[in-house]
């Protein structure tokens, strides 16, 4: 376990150091969050930790946000998607506009996932993410330390290397909070409507939004993306 935690809080504390208060860890809540939330904190490593609330959230995860503040004594930043632009994007396609096409779940996780998490991130110049290598195999090419081709900003993936039971042994040992939605089968947690439980041999990723089949579609928009593909500039644009 020490040869992966080192090199984890190594990343971590160079990230600081490099960046200081212009890092942040906008975290899911997941699994992974469990783990860097704790390291974050075990090491007094002083970054900020923020997470999305999108009006759609298992009770869950409220939860474990609650038992990381208890035990860390921190308060964790909850960010808002724009309560207009989501009553607009609601009065015309409707609550559930997610399950009607693929443009329409994207642009559900832009608006409620995307936009806030852009708005959280002005003025940084750095994020700390919870992805692995394993999760999909569209996370397989991933880099430790990535730059936004457009603006520059970085992502630091302390995990990246973790397998899943790395990240579970982990939590089990230092008796992290967890989302108990883990222990129904879940392994990638968003919103409530947009998670299923998996089942084995299944891709850990393949519970969010199993119903678009599609390897691709399966990131809401948070990690293939810049600043200018939020504002519209460019139109490409995959993601938590
Ligand atoms: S995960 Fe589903 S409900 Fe949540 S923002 Fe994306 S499409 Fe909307």
């Amino acid at each position: 376990m020490n040869a992966l935690v080192e090199p984890a809080v190594s990343l971590l504390k160079q990230a600081k150091q490099v960046h200081g208060d212009a890092l942040v860890y906008p975290c899911s809540m997941g699994l992974e969050g469990s783990v860097l939330v704790d390291m974050i904190s075990k090491h007094g490593l002083n970054i900020p930790v923020m997470t999305l609330d999108t009006g759609r959230l298992p009770q869950a995860t409220y939860d474990v946000i609650t038992a990381f503040e208890a035990r860390y004594g921190i308060r964790i930043q909850v960010l808002f998607p724009d309560c207009h632009e989501v009553e607009a994007m609601v009065r015309e396609y409707g609550v559930n506009l997610f399950r009607k096409s693929v443009e329409l779940r994207k642009q559900c996780c832009e608006v409620r996932k995307v936009r806030p998490l852009m708005r959280a991130l002005e003025g940084k110049e750095a994020w700390v993410t919870g992805r692995r290598r394993q999760q999909s195999k569209g996370r397989a090419d991933l880099q430790s330390v990535e730059t936004d081709s457009v603006y520059g900003l970085k992502k630091y993936n302390p995990l990246l290397e973790w397998s899943l039971d790395d990240v579970w042994s982990y939590v089990k040992e230092n008796d992290v909070p967890y989302n108990r939605l883990h222990d129904a089968h879940y392994q990638s947690i968003g919103c409530e409507c947009c998670t299923r439980a998996i089942t084995v041999g299944e891709d850990e990723r393949a519970g969010r939004w199993w119903w678009e089949n599609d390897e691709v579609a399966a990131e809401c928009g948070l990690h293939v993306m810049s600043i200018k593909q939020v504002v519209g500039e460019i139109e490409d644009g995959e993601g938590i």
